[in-house]
């Protein structure tokens, strides 16, 4: 069972992986130090440690899917 708040949602354009907002700062479209080359061993279940450039907050991405990025750490406040 994913914890949700672990989760955060990606996209790939071209061979770049972005998220359209960071989950730290308020950085939009923010373009991650991660190929799309990246995410299959990701999914495999090779950790990889994530810096976000717009703000240097870093996480261990543990899992991946399609979709989202699953990290180490909540990524979401929830309520
Ligand atoms: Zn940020």
């Amino acid at each position: 069972m994913i914890p949700f708040e672990n989760t955060w949602p990606y996209e790939i354009i071209g061979k770049d992986v972005y998220v359209s907002a960071c989950p730290f700062c308020e950085g939009e479209n923010v373009l991650l130090p991660l190929r799309v080359s990246h995410i299959q061993p990701i999914r495999d279940g090779k950790k990889r440690l994530l810096v976000f450039p717009c703000c240097r907050s870093s996480v261990t991405i543990v899992d991946a899917d399609a979709d989202y990025l699953l990290a180490n750490r909540k990524l979401r406040q929830l309520s």
